[in-house]
């Protein structure tokens, strides 16, 4: 069986003291993490406050980004090699809005994949389509061409390992969620795509998350569908409370 997993995704909110005042408000209140695994990606600036309030906890860690190789001349960049040194579990790769603003391609996204691997972490792919691409009919090509991009060269005990997070961009930050349908449609295109790549096996193990203005009061219904493993939350998981009730969810 596969471990839900619900990942606090911050963005570029909360400093270090707003991190620790919010790991521990929620530290001892989370769930055993053989049940659901909870996790809290913060901006790289946060994660020391994140990985010192969380020692101990249930809490894993994850970052938001980093670059995909372990050391040298790239100014500004982060080393998947100190992030692991730090102690960070999962590193969220591919996220709309790196794609959009930062322009990070499918091809940057599967060197970032290979780069957490050999680092010993976790990378959680995120792909989805825009408004237009759904309204023109293609947001089931357009996922699987992501997939299959960022998966490129994994073994399949990599892809067992990891998860993939489905969030058309058209829901994030809108208030506007997916029916839990349609983002049980795609999960299923992510994971066909996978048995398609690779085999059944690989894809019953792999962990598919939705996102997409998850919620307290949506995240039940959405956990419910066959194909959902978890969720990738923006706005909703900046609060302890409404974190608290995400991860809590059954
Ligand atoms: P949202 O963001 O929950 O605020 O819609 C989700 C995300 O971008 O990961």
């Amino acid at each position: 069986m596969r471990t839900p997993i619900i990942a606090g995704n911050w963005k570029m909110n909360n400093n270090p003291a707003q991190t620790t005042e919010f790991v521990n408000a929620v530290k001892n209140q989370l769930p055993d993490s053989d049940k659901v695994e909870a996790v809290i990606a913060a901006p790289a600036v946060d994660l020391p406050a994140l990985l010192a309030a969380a020692k101990g906890s249930n809490l894993k860690t994850a970052a938001e980004n980093c670059y995909f190789e372990d050391a040298g001349a790239f100014t500004g960049e982060t080393s998947p090699k100190v992030l692991h040194e730090m102690g960070v579990d999962y590193i969220v790769i591919g996220h709309s809005e790196r794609r959009d603003y930062f322009h990070e391609t499918d091809s940057d996204v599967n060197k970032k994949a290979h780069a957490i691997f050999k680092n010993d972490m976790l990378p959680i792919i995120c792909c989805g389509e825009s408004l237009e691409t759904r309204e023109a009919g293609n947001a089931e090509t357009w996922v699987q061409e992501q997939v299959t991009a960022a998966l490129k060269d994994l073994s399949a005990e990599q892809v067992s390992s990891l998860v993939i997070a489905y969030e058309p961009i058209w829901a994030i930050g809108t208030g506007k969620t997916a029916t839990s349908e349609q983002a049980q449609e795609i999960c299923h295109i992510v994971r066909e795509t996978v048995k398609n790549l690779y085999d059944d096996v690989t894809a019953q193990k792999v962990r598919i998350q939705y996102g997409g203005s998850v919620k307290p009061a949506n995240v039940k219904e959405l956990m419910a569908k066959p194909d959902i493993d978890g969720g990738l939350v923006g706005g909703a998981s900046l609060d302890p409370q409404s974190y608290l009730q995400l991860v809590n969810y059954q």
